[in-house]
């Protein structure tokens, strides 16, 4: 049995790269896809965030000098050639996926109502949150704490390079350990970099749980899903 009946997914852009330098990497998606079939299948309920730094981001890279919000815009249309990459595979593995916009691009996909998607997922269908809030100077990780406290998501699930949240920069530090759990006011006291602030907040008013894990690690989704030790739980 699942621990987590309804879980928001939240996936950067870099998830599906694999070891490309950029855009999406077949092979890569299609893994991905397989281990969010895997917790489907346990009865969960699956929202996924997407974002979009693989193909664009706001702030660096190609944006230097841009305006800054139309580069954002640049950004969410960025997360919606993702989201579109990503219910494509889960179409071909099987699956029935739904994306919804934040951004009105009728012709393509459909636009975020919330009944909307609460329905898809008491049907059983995935749904994949595209262009973020739909707002420049936010990011996905932010649009993740708010579909995920919207539809009544028990837990965010971000999904990073690093399994967990470690005392200090593992990279650099070969003493750090990772918290097996750790609370909001803790994260904040000891300064660790869990989500940007403004996503922090969020998932911390609306008591909504963040579990950080490594998406690249094979099963880890779905020991997270079964709430075995696996990343870091963020706790109120
Ligand atoms: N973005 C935005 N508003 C949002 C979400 C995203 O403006 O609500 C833009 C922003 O420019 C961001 C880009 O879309 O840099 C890609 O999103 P993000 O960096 O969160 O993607 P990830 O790092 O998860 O791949």
């Amino acid at each position: 049995m699942p621990t987590y009946k309804r879980i928001l997914l939240k996936l950067s852009g870099e998830a599906l790269m694999g070891d490309d330098a950029y855009g999406i990497n077949r092979a890569t998606i299609v893994r991905m896809v397989r281990e969010i079939q895997e917790v489907t299948a346990l009865g969960c309920e699956v929202a996924v965030v997407i974002g979009g730094g693989n193909i664009f981001r706001g702030v660096a890279g190609g944006s230097v000098g841009m305006d800054r919000a139309t580069a954002d815009y640049m950004g969410m249309l960025a997360t919606v050639m993702n989201a579109l990459a990503l219910a494509d595979t889960m179409r071909q593995e099987g699956m029935t996926a739904r994306v919804m916009s934040a951004i009105g691009i009728e012709q393509i996909v459909e636009p975020y109502v919330r009944p909307k998607a609460l329905q898809y997922l008491e049907e059983g269908k995935l749904v994949i949150f595209a262009a973020g809030t739909g707002n420049p100077f936010f990011t996905t990780d932010t649009a993740a704490a708010l579909r995920g406290a919207e539809i009544g998501a028990q837990i965010m699930l971000k999904a990073t390079k690093v399994d967990g949240v470690y005392t200090a920069d593992p990279k650099k530090d070969p003493e750090a350990t990772r918290y097996a759990s750790i609370s909001f006011d803790e994260a904040i006291v000891k300064n660790l970099q869990v989500l940007d602030a403004t996503a922090f907040a969020l998932c911390r008013d609306q008591k909504l749980p963040i579990k950080v894990f490594s998406i690249f690690k094979p099963g880890a989704l779905k020991r997270v899903v079964l709430g075995e030790d696996e990343g870091t739980l963020v706790h109120v």
